[in-house]
């Protein structure tokens, strides 16, 4: 599936990227100085790329965790970000990676210890306050698990962190090492979720919804926190029928009492990434929708966004309780 790694020079013989390499015997190696000097040169085509991408194996060495943008949350005050991984396995249209990156390629860095070390270091500055950690901002927090060993390698670190949560943020099925150890109280798997339709026509790659589901409740029933994200809504003519149902499905398999949060939001980017990413799919109908321009910010026009958030957050009350819901309003 990978066929060409390119490898910088400085981490050539890291424990990490010699376990990598042996699960693709065949790829073609490459080695580099710096990875940016294959990620970031502007006349790369995205849309080309992300028919075949190859892995960049890298050290990150400086900003492992970042705060959370405003309005990025489930309840806590204190947000963090870190990426492990830039780019991801699957394609879906909407994905804001595709502005942001000039190349579709996946990069990896293999130095997860400097990214713990910065993890403890936070939490032990105010070790009474919950300080939330999410993982699934350029990447899909499990999606490459086979191969990153991510979680396999980070849940233990949380583990011994009293004061640190943990979101993994997923549309992936590969839960196989989170139900193979016991259940981390304080970490959340939280599924993105979209109706058939929606994830049928903008959400490639990724498994269907009905598979998330499943997925989400094979983990609850092992205790494990579940977190449900809607987010971004899509709109189509009959966007209420779609998100009835689908929550009819959801809370069906997974019991609602027991969830640790659910969060929505509506499809908005900025606008240079809008941009961006209509030239790269100019047919896509997707960027036809009824959008505005307000303040930087491409998003459905005002009293549809409302709308769309007041429906399907009307619709979900109705299953879980107003303190676990979290409206994202940007
Ligand atoms: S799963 Fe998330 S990160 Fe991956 S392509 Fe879709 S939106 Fe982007």
């Amino acid at each position: 599936m990978i066929d060409t790694l390119y490898i910088e020079s400085a981490v050539a013989e890291h424990p990490r990227i010699t376990a990598i390499r042996r699960r693709f015997p065949a790829a073609r190696v490459v080695n580099c100085e710096r990875y940016g000097e294959v990620f970031n040169p502007k006349a790369q085509n995205f849309r080309l790329q992300k028919q075949k991408p190859a892995l960049i194996m890298a050290r990150k060495h400086q900003k492992f965790v970042l705060p959370a943008p405003a309005g990025y949350g489930i309840g806590g005050e204190r947000n963090y970000y870190f990426s492990h991984m830039l780019n991801c396995l699957y394609d879906c249209r909407y994905c804001f990676l595709q502005g942001m990156y000039q190349s579709a390629n996946y990069v990896l860095f293999v130095n997860y210890e400097d990214f713990q070390q910065q993890i403890r270091d936070i939490c032990r500055e105010t070790p009474e306050e919950a300080i939330y950690f999410f993982s699934g901002y350029d990447c899909d927090s499990l999606a490459f698990e086979p191969v990153t060993g991510f979680a396999e390698a980070f849940l233990p670190v949380f583990a011994e962190l009293p004061n640190a949560w943990l979101e993994l943020r997923t549309k992936s099925t590969q839960i196989r090492g989170l139900l193979n150890r016991p259940a981390l109280p304080r970490c959340v798997v939280a599924f993105s979720l979209s109706p058939d339709s929606v994830a049928n026509k903008v959400e490639a790659k990724a498994p269907s919804p009905v598979k998330r589901i499943e997925a989400a409740a094979k983990l609850q029933q092992q205790g494990w926190q579940i977190g449900l994200r809607f987010d971004p809504l899509i709109y189509q003519h009959d966007y209420q029928d779609q998100y009835r149902q689908l929550f009819s499905q959801v809370f069906s398999a997974i019991d609602a009492d027991a969830l640790h949060s659910v969060s929505l939001g509506v499809f908005r980017l900025p606008e240079h990434f809008f941009k961006k990413m209509h030239k790269l799919y100019p047919e896509e109908r997707l960027f036809a929708s009824p959008l505005q321009n307000a303040s930087g910010m491409v998003s459905y026009k005002a009293e549809l966004e409302q709308a769309m958030m007041n429906d399907c957050g009307e619709m979900l009350l109705q299953y879980i309780p107003r303190e676990r819901f979290f409206p994202c309003h940007l």
